[in-house]
Parts: structure tokens; C-alpha cells; sequence
């Protein structure tokens, strides 16, 4: 994928048209209210630091920011064709609907000033009535979600060559093997949350055993969080990094990156855009795993409706 400041190791997508790869590490693009620096900066510094994917998304308003990066990284020489990318986007739950999946593509495709995606995502597994995008979503604009009728309309994308592979988010082990029951294309990714404060070994045993590549959202536990962070202020994970010489977001991305995981992990700083890279040349001991296997496990995002669904996750989490 061209020539990059940094090396970063890359997986083949099992079910992607033509074997896609896929960088281990990719930058989120969730905006933040707080953050200072522009999707459009941040994304072309991180081309220039080496990173080539990008994680976007419909509902998130930035697909147009991320499409004026990379043509200006076309444009400074940063890349010599959009092919060295790996781009990513999500359809939002109002166009969770057999009918709306292919124009929600061809819209977020003109957005992007792209031809074709990577990786085409539902981004959760519910239903909106089609119209404005709210967030969070009130139970009452839900409709039922017609999965099979849906994932029938990405398969049909990625057959149209408008994205090389398609995949799911938040979609638990159930919800997956009623999509695999009756998919001809089978999901190449889940992206779901994983940090060292939610590790999800079952759900990535399941994937791990189907071809599905997992990616890990939320890698820090922070985002849009609030008060204090179950993973960053952990006291035991400072005594790793220290005992590293490493920081508390190298060593829950270093795990992350041992687990054969992807991971979208957002900064648009330019220190800790570049730190986030720098987890290929060391590893973490038994010992450090026997601390990391202590830490309390608890599901940080848990759902984007209000309120809550109480059947979103089918139970799963006390099983994790
Ligand atoms: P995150 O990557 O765990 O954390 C991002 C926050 O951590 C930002 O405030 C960032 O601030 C800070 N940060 C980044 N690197 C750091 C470092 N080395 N040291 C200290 N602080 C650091 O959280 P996230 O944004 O929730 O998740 C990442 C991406 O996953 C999103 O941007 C999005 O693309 C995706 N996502 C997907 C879903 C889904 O439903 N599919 C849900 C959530 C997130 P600075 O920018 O100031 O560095």
C-alpha cells in the first residue's frame, strides 16, 4: 500500500472481492466536540505519518472532510493513487432498509469523491424510520430491521464493484449467526468495542472461527466519555506502561494488536497520532497478562437509542 512513515502490518479480509487487506491500525473519525484540529488536517497528517485506513461513517458528518484529504494528499504527492487507502464507511440506521442501502452508497461514494469503497459497514443492527438523523435515536422512530433484506442489498454492492468488501458493527454472536444462516456473501469485519476494560473473548472466538475480522472500536474507552476512564486511569496499567517505558494507550493498543485484531483508534494530535503507531517493535509479557486478565469488564457504549434496547446485545455481555 505504498510507501509509508511507518510500516503498518496488514490482514487479508476472508471475504472481500480480490483478498482485501486491511491495515491493522486505522484512524477513527467520530468527531469530538473538544477537538481543535479539522477531520480534514488530521486525516492529511496522518497520511503523511503513514496511516492508509480511515475510519468514517455517515452518521459521524465527515465523509466530505475525509474525500478533501485524500485528494489533497493525491494532490502533495502523499499517495500516488486512492488505491493505497483503505476507506471505510457506515450506513446510518434511517437507511437500514432493503431499498435505501445501494443510494446511501452512491451518496456517501459522491461525498467521499470516491469510485468505490474498502469496506461498506451496517453500522448498527436496528432500523429507523427513513428522514432526519438524531442521535441518540428515540425508541419510537424504530421500525423492525429486515436483516436479510438489507444484507441481500450490500451484497449487491460489493457484486457492483462499489466496495470491495462489506461487513457489520455492534452485531452480536446470535445476531451473526442469523446473518451467516442465510448470507452468500459472508461479513468480512465486526466492528464492535474492544478495550482492555471490555475484551469480548467470546464474541472474537466466534468471529475468529467464521473468517470474520474483528476491528476494535473505542480502544481507550474514551470517545465522547465522560468522568473517569476504566482503562487510561487504571493504576495497574500505569505500572505496565511505566515498566515499559511505554504510555497506557501504547500498551491497551499493543494488546489489542497481539489479540490478531484491527483498530480504529481516534487522535487528531499529531504526538498521539504518531505514539498510537509506535506498538510493533515490543510485546507484553505473561505477567502483564495475568494483570490485564484481572481488570473489571464492562460494556462502555451501550447503544445509540434512548432508551436503551434491552435486547440489543441478546445477553451476551455476562458471558464475555
Ligand atoms: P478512542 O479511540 O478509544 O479514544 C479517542 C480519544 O482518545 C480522543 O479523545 C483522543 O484525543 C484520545 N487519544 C487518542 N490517542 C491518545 C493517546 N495516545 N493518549 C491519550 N489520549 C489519546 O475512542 P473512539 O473515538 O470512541 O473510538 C475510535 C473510533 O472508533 C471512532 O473515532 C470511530 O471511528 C470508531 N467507533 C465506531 C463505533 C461504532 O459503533 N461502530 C462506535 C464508537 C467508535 P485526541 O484526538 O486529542 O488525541
Amino acid at each position: 500500500m505504498g510507501a509509508a512513515t511507518v510500516a503498518i502490518p496488514e490482514v487479508v479480509l476472508e471475504s472481500s472481492n480480490g483478498q482485501r487487506r486491511i491495515p491493522v491500525i486505522g484512524l477513527g473519525t467520530a468527531p469530538e466536540a473538544s477537538s481543535k484540529v479539522s477531520t480534514k488536517d488530521a486525516v492529511v497528517e496522518a497520511i503523511k505519518q503513514g496511516y492508509r485506513h480511515f475510519d468514517a461513517a455517515s452518521a459521524y458528518g465527515v465523509e466530505q472532510s475525509v474525500g478533501e484529504a485524500i485528494q489533497e494528499a493525491l494532490q502533495l504527492g502523499l499517495i500516488s493513487s486512492r488505491d493505497q487507502l483503505f476507506i471505510t464507511t457506515k450506513i446510518w440506521v434511517t437507511d437500514n432498509h432493503p431499498h435505501l442501502i445501494l443510494p446511501a452508497l452512491q451518496k456517501s461514494l459522491k461525498t467521499l469523491q470516491l469510485d468505490y469503497l474498502d469496506l461498506y459497514l451496517i453500522h448498527w443492527p436496528i432500523s429507523a424510520k427513513p428522514g432526519k438523523v438524531t442521535y441518540p435515536i428515540e425508541q419510537s422512530e424504530l421500525v423492525p430491521f429486515d436483516m436479510e433484506g438489507v444484507w441481500k442489498s450490500m451484497e449487491e454492492c460489493q457484486r457492483l464493484g462499489l466496495t470491495k468488501a462489506i461487513g457489520v458493527s455492534n452485531f452480536s454472536i446470535k445476531k451473526l449467526q442469523k446473518l451467516l444462516s442465510f448470507a452468500t456473501i459472508p461479513p468480512a469485519v465486526n466492528q464492535v468495542e474492544v478495550n482492555l476494560a471490555f475484551q469480548q473473548h467470546k464474541l472474537r472466538e466466534f468471529c475468529k472461527s467464521k473468517g470474520i475480522t474483528v476491528t476494535a472500536f473505542s480502544p481507550l474507552r474514551k470517545g465522547a466519555s465522560r468522568g473517569t476512564n476504566m482503562v487510561m486511569d487504571n493504576d495497574v496499567l500505569k505500572e505496565l506502561a511505566d515498566a515499559h517505558g511505554k504510555t497506557v494507550a501504547q500498551i491497551c493498543l499493543r494488546w489489542i494488536y497481539e489479540q490478531g485484531l484491527t483498530v480504529v483508534a481516534k487522535s487528531y494530535d499529531k504526538e498521539r497520532m504518531k505514539q498510537n503507531l509506535e506498538i510493533f517493535d515490543w510485546c507484553l509479557t505473561d505477567e502483564d497478562y495475568k494483570k490485564i486478565s484481572e481488570i473489571h469488564q464492562d460494556r462502555l457504549i451501550k447503544g445509540p437509542t434512548k432508551p436503551l434496547l434491552h435486547d440489543l446485545w441478546d445477553e451476551e455481555d455476562d458471558h464475555q
